[in-house]
């Protein structure tokens, strides 16, 4: 398997960063995890958008989601689609959170993206085992686990303190794991973990090595790194662009 940050900002784009999409390739095939606001100029950069197999949103706040906009208007005007449908897996009411993205009126997406509403299993994409729990956040949120190969990437989307999220990463190559909260006191629960956080989960799970990442543009990244090694010193910051061997 293979990584590469297309966007890494945490809550919202960065001056360095989109804000959250991941691209995991294995064997050929191209999954997007999350395609949040800014994502789908980088990801031109790195891949044609027709190349693109499946996308997997992890929820459906601004900075996961709101770039499928760009992608649905790609796909429909570029004159570079094939026009097969993309599998798109997210949670229940992503059809019509992502048409009203893309126009008021709403419509239909269905000529773009074949839609299928997740809970929280196991099932495929592609060449990739997929597994997901639910996260602790205000709205409905799903981390996920991928394995192919031999080797697994666990990306944690968004998350307060989730022993689910531990358990889902037990044992993985690599832990994508969100730190958006600074840590200081007074924030609420259940929304972000603090760089530390991040470390414990990784500590926790006994995972190989934890990417820190959703730091959003106004949070000390190299704080959030310097908490998570604390705790786990097989952490390193995600990087826009950043390319990782799993
Ligand atoms: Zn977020
Ligand atoms: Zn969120």
């Amino acid at each position: 398997m293979r990584l590469t940050v297309v966007g890494c900002s945490g809550s919202a784009p960065g001056p360095a960063s989109p804000a959250s999409c991941y691209l995991v390739e294995h064997e050929e095939f191209a999954l997007l995890l999350d395609l949040g606001n800014g994502a789908f100029g980088a990801l031109q950069g790195v891949l044609d958008p027709g190349m693109v197999d499946a996308v997997y949103l992890s929820h459906l706040h601004a900075d996961h989601c709101l770039d499928v906009a760009p992608f649905i208007v790609w796909h429909r005007y570029s004159g570079r689609s094939d026009g097969r449908t993309v599998p798109l897996y997210a949670p229940v009411g992503a059809d019509r959170r992502l048409a009203t993205a893309y126009d008021p009126d709403g419509g239909s997406i269905d000529d773009v993206f074949g839609v299928t509403a997740i809970g929280a299993g196991r099932w495929t994409i592609g060449p990739l085992a997929v597994t997901t729990v639910r996260t602790q956040h205000p709205v409905e949120c799903y981390a996920v686990r991928l394995e192919a190969g031999g080797r697994s990437l666990v990306y944690t989307g968004d998350t307060g303190p989730s022993a689910d999220v531990v358990e889902l990463a037990r044992g993985a190559d690599v832990l994508l794991a969100e730190a958006a909260h600074p840590d200081v006191p007074g924030l609420p629960d259940g929304l972000h973990l603090t760089g530390r956080q991040a470390g414990e989960h990784a500590a926790a799970a006994g995972v190989g090595r934890l990417l820190v990442t959703h730091v959003p543009a106004w949070v000390d990244a190299d704080a959030q790194l310097a908490a998570a090694r604390a705790v786990f010193p097989a952490s390193e910051l995600a990087r826009h662009a950043g390319v990782y061997d799993i």
